[in-house]
């Protein structure tokens, strides 16, 4: 008898409805909402997010939990069941250190800095835009401190997407990579002129670019009845349920790069999502492992095969056969080595895969600094502005191409950046897992089918969902925990080999 955990799953099912209509709300904010309507969705997702939160803090949720654990008591450890019971009690224990009203306030406080933000970044409006950031970081800090924390503050938040990850830990990883990525980045710098990409930035027809993008998904395996693809500042991915998981991208017409990889990268995301197994729908199970292991799957599909040689012999006539003018009289080689050109950047959605880190890297610095109280976000643009020049040699003009590109600060998303890093990290464990699997793997993908390597990622990702903490997962799966070795091979093999080092 599993009495007390159906009832307990008809409560979660109130809840993930709930969550449903929060994010529907949050797409249509970020893609189609007329943009005199904030305040007025700022209140109606407040009022979501308190009601989702009164539920799954409720005496009757906490007592009905309690029930279900008797209840599952007995069975294997590794049953659906008991790991239910291991993310319910995970979330529920977390969820009633955190007051409604300090939830529906900071909502409503993201749903506005957003909206601001949105305005700010095109007029580099830094100083209309304090005001914002330093509520949402004040919020932020009171979140940490009543979620608690034993070595770090910023632990509180990494802990939200990156379950059982310490910034200890982060650090140790990130100062190894950088040490160990120094030296490929400085080598490519002088021979900086080795590729052109020229032919990238001229005049891409916008619909063409579009559907392109949609063609690319479908090749990856996106299901279209399950989902679309819609236009946003900054491409996302959101997961109303199982069968409504949608992308958004954005255009440049003068800029290949933009549309068609953001489209990979969040097609990605997408294939995860509409990979879980029906069976946790409306559960905590429902998700990836983490953001970190989303990460890694949407790098994946950007740039360990977008990106790739492989894929791209089998994919680029389709690719040259929408801009025959633009590049009609380019190779594959140059196409290639063009779409993974090297050299320090602005912005980091734009970064290529070697210096990419130092983006995120940066951002976890000065995370930790605010969260330490040893940086204001008065002091943030001077601070954004020196780290940039020492990690990547270049400084921003403008706020808006420096502390003011990115939109997690704003939505209250701190703690978030390093997964980043970790996803670029664990995508390469998962792929050399997966070749050591499936044989004939670069075989396919020279014949343009990705069919066995989205196979390969259901079945040991996928199918998983919120099971196991993302550690127990990736070592499930490759047999290793979190390392950045393989990772490391794969940019000196490849970037060693387009760059003749
Ligand atoms: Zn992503």
């Amino acid at each position: 008898m599993t009495a007390a955990l159906e009832a307990l799953k008809s409560k979660m099912a109130v809840i993930s409805g709930l969550r449903y209509a929060g994010a529907l709300m949050g797409w249509d904010q970020e893609t189609y909402m007329p943009e005199g309507s904030t305040a007025g969705r700022a209140r109606a997702m407040s009022t979501i997010s308190r009601l989702a939160h009164e539920h799954a803090t409720s005496p009757e949720y906490g007592r009905l939990l309690e029930d279900a654990s008797h209840e599952v008591a007995d069975m294997p450890p590794d049953s659906d069941e008991s790991r239910l019971i291991w993310q319910a009690r995970r979330e529920y224990d977390r969820a009633i250190k955190l007051p409604s009203d300090l939830v529906a306030e900071m909502r409503e406080a993201e749903v506005t800095a957003t909206q601001v933000w949105q305005a700010c970044r095109p007029e580099n409006d830094w100083q209309r835009f304090t005001p914002y950031l330093e509520r949402i970081l004040e919020q932020q800090r009171k979140m940490a401190d009543l979620l608690g924390w034993e070595e770090h503050p910023y632990d509180a938040l990494l802990d939200i997407y990156e379950p059982e990850m310490r910034t200890s830990e982060v650090r140790r990883v990130f100062n190894d990579l950088r040490e160990r990525t120094a030296p490929l980045v400085s080598a490519i710098a002088d021979r900086a002129d080795e590729v052109d990409d020229s032919f990238l930035h001229q005049h891409y027809d916008e619909d063409a670019q579009w559907a392109l993008s949609l063609d690319l998904m479908e090749r990856f395996g996106y299901d279209y009845t399950r989902g679309r693809m819609d236009r946003s500042a900054h491409p996302f991915t959101t997961t109303f349920a199982q069968d409504d998981v949608r992308v958004t991208t954005r255009v440049d017409p003068e800029f290949f790069n933009t549309c068609f990889f953001a489209a990979a990268h969040e097609c990605g995301h997408a294939l995860y999502n509409q990979g879980l197994p029906e069976r946790f729908a409306n559960t905590p199970l429902q998700g990836g492992a983490s953001s970190g292991m989303h990460e890694s799957q949407s790098r994946l599909w950007e740039n360990v095969v977008g990106r790739s040689l492989p894929f791209l012999s089998a994919y680029y006539p389709r690719i040259q056969e929408a801009f025959p003018d633009q590049l009609g009289g380019v190779d594959l080689e140059q196409f290639y080595r063009a779409v993974n050109r090297s050299a320090p950047s602005l912005i980091r959605v734009e970064a290529d895969e070697v210096t990419y880190n130092l983006h995120i890297m940066l951002r976890f610095d000065l995370e930790v600094a605010m969260f330490e109280g040893e940086l204001g976000v008065e002091q943030l643009p001077a601070r954004w502005n020196e780290k940039m020049e020492q990690y990547l040699g270049v400084t921003p003009d403008t706020d808006a191409d420096g502390v003011m590109q990115d939109i997690h600060w704003p939505s209250g998303l701190y703690g978030y950046f390093p997964t980043y890093t970790l996803g670029n990290v664990i995508s390469l464990q998962l792929y050399e897992a997966a070749l050591r699997n499936l044989s004939d793997l670069q075989k396919q993908l020279e014949n343009g089918n990705t069919a066995p390597l989205l196979g390969w990622m259901r079945e040991h990702v996928h199918a998983y969902g919120r099971k196991f903490p993302p550690q127990d997962l990736l070592e499930r799966t490759t047999g290793q925990r979190l390392s950045a070795e393989p990772y490391l091979n794969y940019l000196n093999t490849k970037f060693g080999a387009i760059y003749s080092l």
